[in-house]
């Protein structure tokens, strides 16, 4: 049997000619669209304007998507609140809302766990699962829209995943989350985080988007790149920056540079130098990120003393850095750690049960 396909995954150009090939008019498909979009229904029950032999006929034709939300977790330091969705085959994924000054934030995941395999990370413990839909990206977003009762201003895909290895749904994703029709989030306040897939990165260059494109670097030499992040023995750092200049020279936007610091690991003097040579003289910006401890990693954070210094170094060399202020430390902060403590309590309580 053919698979359904996904409604709200649809441009609202594809949805009119999907609803012309079903007999309904385009003012229709407009309507079916915000509900969906803008008004962020969870259900075609919600739809109060549409017939009900219209509603029929599109839930025997399409699927549609709704999380459900499994826990939330609410930081009782500074309000970040920690999602973990159910998607409807039953794999989890989780978002984190965060609020800010200038509006609210949301981190969304692109993939049911990850295979690139950083060795840091908590997401790719177990490898890939699966890519997420563009409708599952944007309903972490719908869902956390409704549960917190505030509009969301700034989108990072930065949760669990690689969304350059997803790259179709995301730029579909996109498409979708900054479509007037829709959320409407402008592009500029959306950013997307790569751990360095060259080709891709030249691919999304060529797009022209006004989106942040982050590059996970985490490492100014190539031997120190690779222990961390396996992508490293694909492309070098060498054609890593000429990407990122290529990306800025296409785009106009300023790439930012994510660095974890990890004590005794790359977080010397000796790293903040090799660093301000290699990005010398780029339009970026550095964030500064205390590695977050995972568990099942030896790695540990970088003392607040040395993440200082390693700012202030860049800062006189004229490099654009910033530290990143460490949001929802009590509510399992890293990338996948909610998702494994549950799928971990999941598995012991069936065991239990199962004796
Ligand atoms: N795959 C993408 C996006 C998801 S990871 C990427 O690699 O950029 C988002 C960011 O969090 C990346 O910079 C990643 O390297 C970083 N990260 C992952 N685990 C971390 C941890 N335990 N502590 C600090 N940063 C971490």
């Amino acid at each position: 049997m053919m698979e359904k396909k996904d409604i709200k995954s649809l441009t609202l150009t594809e949805l009119k000619a999907e609803m012309a090939a079903l007999g309904e008019k385009p003012f229709r498909a407009v309507q079916l669209y915000e509900w969906m979009h803008k008004k962020l229904a969870r259900g075609y029950e919600e739809m109060s304007n549409i017939p009900a032999a219209m509603k029929a006929k599109c839930g025997e034709s399409y699927q549609y998507t709704a999380l459900h939300v499994a826990a939330v977790q609410k930081s009782a330091i500074d309000g970040t609140k920690k999602y973990l969705f159910a998607l409807p085959d039953g794999n989890m994924v989780e978002s984190v809302w965060m609020r800010y000054k200038h509006g609210n934030s949301v981190c969304i995941s692109s993939q049911v766990g990850c295979r690139m395999g950083c060795r840091f990370c908590a997401s790719t413990l177990d490898g890939l699962v699966r890519n997420l839909t563009p409708s599952e990206m944007l309903d972490q977003i719908y869902a956390i829209t409704l549960e917190t009762g505030e509009r969301v201003s700034n989108v990072v895909v930065m949760g669990s995943g690689e969304p350059l290895d997803n790259y179709d749904n995301l730029l579909r994703f996109i498409t979708l989350l900054t479509d007037e029709n829709g959320l409407h989030i402008s592009q500029r306040n959306v950013t997307v985080s790569t751990c360095g897939i060259v080709p891709v990165m030249r691919e999304l260059a060529e797009e022209k988007l006004q989106i942040t494109l982050a590059l996970s670097l985490h490492a100014a030499t190539d031997e120190k790149r690779r222990e961390l992040m396996p992508i490293a023995n694909q492309f070098s750092l060498a054609e890593l920056m000429d990407c990122c200049a290529y990306y800025f020279e296409q785009t106009g936007r300023r790439i930012t540079f994510e660095y974890s610091l990890v004590r005794d690991v790359n977080d010397t003097r000796k790293d903040a130098e090799t660093l301000a040579a290699l990005i010398k003289g780029m339009n970026c910006h550095v964030n500064l990120i205390p590695v977050n401890p995972v568990r099942e990693r030896a790695y540990v954070q970088s003392g607040r003393q040395a993440v200082e210094a390693f700012a202030v170094f860049l800062a006189k060399k004229g490099i654009n850095a910033t530290v990143r202020r460490e949001m929802g430390r009590d509510i399992d902060g890293a990338c996948g750690q909610l998702r494994r403590r549950f799928l971990e309590n999941a598995e012991s309580a069936f065991a239990d049960g199962a004796g």
